[in-house]
């Protein structure tokens, strides 16, 4: 089976919007467009750019000099962390490899963030942390988890970094289309996203870097974006994403409700079927759209591939590498028992979702209880 009949992964990926899809279909109708040209198509196609720029400014609450394409999530936090003037890493337990893995890879020093049981990151140990000296700092604090959802308090730790002149970098992959990300009200140095998150194609996305912030281009080449990101740009790909995100926060307040209806039943029938369940983050403040959640005796793979024959499309919560499944590290930082913390699946819904995913994802579930029930009798 290749179309699911209930398609719960939407934290992976999302569907391409239809407002997106006329969008990329516009442009290419268009023909060649290379922005750097300096013909009639290169125009044209600096003037879809440009366009594209001041709506994702005006959607993200910046400058539009402050938008940098970039080709993707992961290429717009590899930037943020690899070009930062600074000197030192503080970094959350619950970031992204994008994030974490550049950070470790640079040879300075990374300061790892303490979280607490539902992984919103310590604003106390954040205090510490900077309180100790070691140089400039980029403190690195996502807006919601991938994994759980939980909302970080990212205002509140700008205001904690601004005491100490640090910088900040805001990974808000999973927050923009689905909450409200505004880059200046968040007061952030730097904030990474990513189109397909949001119904946009894959492979492009934002690096907003506050003006006058002199930071290190990763990708060297030609003088696109103002010489901070080099390589034609994929035009096709910005004007979707920033029709994908129009349409993504057109009526969000009532589509964001009707999604945590949603959740919110699911989670509350998973726990009458299996009241062993644990959800992770579930007294923190959260997106409505996550549930991440673990059963002592459930076998991640075995549950995904049982969801999967029923037409059921989730994620295990770790990643599986070369057949063997890691425990996530953010549910170890949040104290978790390693045993029941890589039994985790993670289910994200999106503003597509309807009852009947719900109900297929719930009678999938009951039919594994079963199961697991028979097995341990
Ligand atoms: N950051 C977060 C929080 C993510 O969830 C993801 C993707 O899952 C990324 C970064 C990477 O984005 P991309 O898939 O566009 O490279």
């Amino acid at each position: 089976m290749t179309t699911p009949r209930a398609y719960l992964d939407w934290n992976a990926d999302t569907p391409l919007c239809d407002a997106a899809r006329q969008a990329m279909l516009r442009t290419w109708d268009h023909g060649a467009l290379n922005p750097s040209s300096a013909h009639a198509g290169g125009q044209k196609a600096r003037a879809i750019i440009e366009e594209a720029r001041r709506s994702m400014a005006r959607l993200l609450g910046c400058a539009p000099e402050e938008v940098i394409f970039t080709a993707g999530g992961t290429e717009a936090d590899n930037m943020a962390v690899r070009g930062a003037p600074v000197e030192r890493f503080i970094v959350s337990f619950m970031e992204h490899p994008a994030v974490m893995k550049p950070a470790k890879a640079s040879g300075k020093p990374v300061t790892l963030l303490e979280v607490d049981g539902d992984g919103v990151a310590d604003l106390e140990a954040l205090e510490r942390h900077l309180s100790a000296g070691g140089g400039q700092a980029l403190v690195c604090l996502m807006y919601a988890s991938n994994e759980s959802g939980t909302l970080q308090p990212v205002r509140e730790a700008v205001e904690i970094a601004r005491r100490h002149g640090a910088l900040v970098l805001c990974d808000a992959v999973q927050g923009a289309g689905k909450a409200e990300v505004d880059f200046s009200a968040l007061g952030v140095d730097m904030l990474a996203i990513s189109a397909h998150k949001f119904g946009g194609p894959q492979g492009v996305g934002v690096l907003i870097v506050r003006e006058g912030l002199a930071l290190e281009p990763l990708v060297l080449g030609g003088g696109q974006e103002r010489r901070r990101r080099a390589g034609t740009e994929n035009v096709a790909g910005i004007a979707g994403m920033a029709a994908a995100l129009e349409s993504a926060l057109e009526n969000r307040a009532e589509k964001e409700s009707r999604i945590r209806g949603l959740r919110d039943e699911l989670e509350s029938e998973l726990k009458k079927i299996t009241p062993e369940a644990v959800i992770f983050g579930e007294n923190a403040l959260r997106m409505a759209n996550t549930t991440w959640f673990a059963h002592p005796r459930l076998d991640a793979q075995a549950a995904l591939m049982a969801f999967d024959l029923d037409g059921v499309a989730i994620s295990a919560g770790s990643a599986c590498h070369s057949g063997k499944a890691e425990v996530p590290r953010s549910l170890i930082a949040m104290g978790v028992d390693r045993d029941l913390a890589k039994r985790a699946l993670r289910v994200s819904l999106g503003p597509d979702t309807t009852e009947d995913d719900i109900r297929l994802f719930l009678s999938s579930w009951r039919a594994q209880a079963e199961r697991m029930n028979r097995n341990a009798a």
